[in-house]
């Protein structure tokens, strides 16, 4: 099947083909005949999946076969919405609508926090016909009326699940609130939580269901294995395992914002060159950590699962879990790193004793067993006794993130507040602590 029969004008197909792209992926061929027929959508479909082309291509056709309802004050209105819960991915999917409706006349901006709001609004008081947004920035503009929502036609929420594990659901709410009630919505999600289907009931009418099977999956393509090891010894496992097996291109994540930049200084020290990237940090420091680890000058970058999530980086030959996530999804989007498109990839969790109940939890979700490899002079000192992990403060409700952080806030990473604590011959012990198949986590979020 070729683009051409999707129903997209000639100039997007133009743009299209600009792109390289010789056929739509399987979302782009679900999504694209039914958003162009005015219908909603509740889209499952992971970062990877050839998604935004999914929304952005018809949304800019649709927005072209019709003119804009006068707006008020004599100001161009903003017709379409994105909402995206971090900086990266409203700041990707922004180059999305500028390279996809580079034929076309429509205007769109990026609005996020964490950089000064004047460019902004001088922008949107020039009117602009696309807006792609991170929530807490955007009622900031709502807030100072330098943004008016009340003739948006369509609104995408991309990555909804992410929006809302970052804690951005009243703010959503507060969005809503301020758009016209005859809409298009469209809801993209990687995962179908109880809240994601209490949000697409509130907000979709008559939806679509578009479900693609996922470019991998953690069963899958990823080749992944647990390294038992004491909570102390993490550090020099890695720096060995690194050294040892000539790794280049590691992307390792951590719980938090302090436990990453510890670990990118401890691993400079043990001569791996490592770059930090979390929302604590600036944006130019982020793109600029993330533009050396893609052109090879960083080996190592260690990321948090907020700062990492939207990132355009995967196909990544190791993915490392420095520490497990304590919400057993990330697991699943960090291995989702690795091994994309047929490519074989490994993902690496480094496993000490206080983190069996995260590990269980994750075994739970992808339904499998992990295998379990000590590596010989690691081994786990039995006589340690499990210390409790902080959990995060106020969860799901907590609204202190970095990205999309309102203008003046306090930019901390949402699941802050938990403490980061942060040749070898692979030697199988076997495998142990088998998930349950067919049961899902049951930590509420
Ligand atoms: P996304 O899931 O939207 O983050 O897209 C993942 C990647 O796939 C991006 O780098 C896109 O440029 C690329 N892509 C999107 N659509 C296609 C297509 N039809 N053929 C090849 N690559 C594509």
């Amino acid at each position: 099947m070729s683009f051409d029969s999707l129903g997209l004008s000639a100039e997007l197909l133009r743009a299209v083909s600009d792109q390289g792209y010789d056929e739509p992926t399987p979302v782009q061929k679900q999504a694209i005949p039914v958003i162009l027929e005015g219908r909603d959508i509740l889209a499952g479909a992971q970062t990877g999946t050839g998604k935004t082309a999914g929304f952005t291509l018809p949304l800019l056709q649709r927005l072209t076969e019709s003119s804009a309802a006068p707006g008020g004050a004599g100001r161009k209105p903003v017709r379409a919405l994105v909402l995206t819960p971090t900086r990266e991915l409203a700041a990707q999917v922004g180059e999305s609508v500028e390279t996809y409706g580079k034929y076309l006349s429509l205007n769109s901006t990026v609005i996020f926090g964490g950089v000064n709001i004047n460019p902004q609004m001088n922008r949107l008081r020039r009117g602009v016909d696309i807006v792609v947004a991170t929530p807490g920035r955007l009622l900031d503009h709502v807030g100072q009326g330098s943004l008016d929502l009340s003739s948006v036609e369509i609104l995408v929420l991309d990555e909804a699940d992410r929006m809302l594990d970052m804690g951005f659901i009243h703010d959503i709410r507060k969005v809503l609130k301020l758009l016209p009630n005859r809409r298009q919505n469209l809801l993209f999600s990687a995962t179908f939580s109880a809240e994601i289907k209490t949000l697409a009931d509130k907000l979709l009418d008559s939806p679509t269901l578009i479900e693609v099977a996922h470019r991998n999956t953690a069963s899958e393509l990823v080749a992944q294995v647990v390294h038992p090891v004491d909570r102390v010894r993490k550090r020099e496992l890695l720096s060995s395992l690194i050294n040892n097996e000539g790794w280049q291109q590691i992307l390792i994540f951590t719980r938090t914002k302090h436990g990453a930049n510890r670990l990118a200084q401890q691993l400079v020290q043990d001569g791996i060159s490592a770059a930090a990237i979390h929302g604590n940090k600036s944006q130019a420091a982020r793109t600029r950590a993330l533009a050396e680890f893609k052109q090879n000058k960083v080996r190592a970058l260690v990321a948090t699962d907020i700062a990492a999530r939207g990132l355009d980086i995967d196909q990544l030959p190791h993915v490392v879990n420095f520490e497990l996530p304590n919400v057993p999804e990330d697991y699943v989007h960090r291995i989702g790193r690795t091994g994309r498109a047929g490519n074989e990839g490994e993902a690496i969790s480094l496993v000490c004793v206080d983190e069996s109940s995260f590990l269980r939890d994750i075994e739970r979700l992808i339904r499998k067993e992990i295998p379990k490899v000590v590596v010989e002079g690691f081994e786990p000192d039995p006589s340690i006794k499990p210390e409790p992990v902080f959990k995060p403060r106020g969860g799901a409700g907590h609204r202190n993130q970095g990205p999309g952080g309102r203008a003046g806030g306090n930019r901390n990473q949402g699941p802050g507040g938990r403490d980061g604590r942060g040749g070898p011959n692979r030697n199988s012990s076997g495998a142990r602590g088998a998930g349950r198949p067919g049961q899902r986590s049951s930590r509420g979020r």
